[in-house]
């Protein structure tokens, strides 16, 4: 049957596709090692799960409102009042089936044909996708000659006359680079200058290194905060993927047109595991801290055994649980990241995704979500079959 045009045009997910290969590969009995896995490999613990499951056994497994549950929309107001300082409403909050499905009801509704919105490449593979799915055009802002960061001057020389919106992922996915503050406030002050709408997906907020600090856009001043969508959600800070529950933060009458498209698509968010992450939420947030104490642990593992092996280079994350080493010395003989990592994969039986996903054909990505013995073990197979 004939598929739509604009399906037809949207590539599957990279990121998702590497995790099927690895699991299909397993099945049939390969030692493959993962480094592609875009979540974390702890276990969601175990009070969120204890949560969720009394919501079923209390009968809580009917529709809930559209947005969210009003404890859930509560329970986020509250946390953006802890992490940023700013004061939200309910009305200011929509819940999703994932900060993703999230992000693509912000982008249907608010960019169509005609509308640019900058996209600081490398990116994460899923923006330039929902933005053409919107009838929208992405307009890369590339990062790797500025050290993968975006500055004002990149956002500067990339701005036109259709400029709607810019995508702010600090830190990032695939980089784990910050944004500096002074960086951000000039950057702001760009977006008031020609009314640009700003979208600060702040998922890897919680996982951060060394002396990295997260700052918000949205906390500049009342003027950038009102331009501003805090895009957020359960998945990577309380290991809650499988759950599907992410929010969306900002101007009340954009988040009642979303929930009108929800209202048509989706409805509500899963009720019980609208439940789980109320608790994740509220409850005590050391659990959070002890898996970033791990993951700055495997961070300085997977980045000294990377600079072991000729031909890769990287700048260390300042979070997130993801490298993206560049494969510069390898070019030559691979062409690009999707041939060198179809190489690993078959040589090496170690997974990575590779760069042309995320806008950087000389890089590859390696998630940090998963054991040390994994990221020995790995590093010292694509090291082997490399040299
Ligand atoms: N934004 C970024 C930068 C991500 O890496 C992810 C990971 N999938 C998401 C949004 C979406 O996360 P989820 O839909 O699982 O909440
Ligand atoms: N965001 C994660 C990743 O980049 C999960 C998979 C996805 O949704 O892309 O791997």
């Amino acid at each position: 049957m004939k598929i739509s045009k604009v399906v037809s045009n949207i590539p599957a997910s990279p990121t998702l596709s590497i995790t099927a290969k690895v699991q299909e590969l397993r099945s049939q009995g390969k030692d493959v090692i993962g480094f592609g896995a875009g979540e974390p490999d702890f276990d969601t613990p175990e009070n969120i799960k204890i949560s969720a499951i009394e919501a079923i056994k209390e009968g809580k497994t009917k529709y809930t409102p559209v947005g969210g549950s009003p404890k859930l929309k509560d329970a986020v107001c509250a946390n953006i009042y802890t992490d940023y300082g700013l004061r939200v409403t309910p009305e200011n909050v929509i819940v999703s089936c994932g900060a993703k499905h999230s992000l693509y009801n912000l982008f249907l509704t608010l960019f169509e044909s005609g509308d640019e919105v900058l996209c600081p490449s490398p990116y994460w593979v899923s923006y330039p996708p929902m933005i053409e799915i919107a009838g929208a055009t992405p307009v890369i802002v590339d990062t790797r000659q500025t050290g993968m960061k975006l500055t004002a001057e990149g956002v500067k020389a990339t701005i036109t006359k259709r400029t709607r919106g810019i995508i702010i992922n600090s830190p990032s996915n695939p980089t784990g680079m910050v944004i500096e503050r002074s960086e951000l406030e000039k950057i702001a002050e760009l977006c008031l200058m020609h009314d640009i709408i700003i979208i600060s997906d702040d998922i890897y907020m919680k996982i951060l290194f060394g002396d990295a600090q997260f700052f918000s856009i949205a906390t500049i001043s009342p003027e950038v905060a009102a331009r501003t969508f805090i895009i957020n959600g359960s998945s990577k800070t309380y290991a809650m993927t499988g759950w599907r529950i992410g929010y969306c933060i900002g101007d009340r009458d954009v988040i009642k047109a979303m929930t009108r498209l929800q209202s048509q698509s989706t409805s509500n968010p899963t009720s019980f595991a609208q439940e789980g992450a109320i608790v994740s939420l509220s409850a005590d947030q050391s659990v959070v801290e002890d898996r970033r104490i791990i993951f700055e642990k495997r961070k300085d593992l997977i980045v000294s055994k990377i600079l072991e092996i000729p031909g890769l280079d990287i700048i260390p994350p300042d979070g997130s649980f993801y490298t993206f080493p560049s494969i510069k010395g390898h070019l030559d003989r691979f062409g690009g990241a999707n041939s060198l990592a179809e190489y690993l994969l078959e040589k090496a039986l170690v997974a990575v995704v590779p760069g042309e996903g995320f806008g950087a054909e000389d890089h590859i990505r390696l998630s940090f979500a998963t054991s040390e013995k994994n990221i020995i073990e790995g590093l010292d197979r694509i090291k082997q079959v490399l040299a």
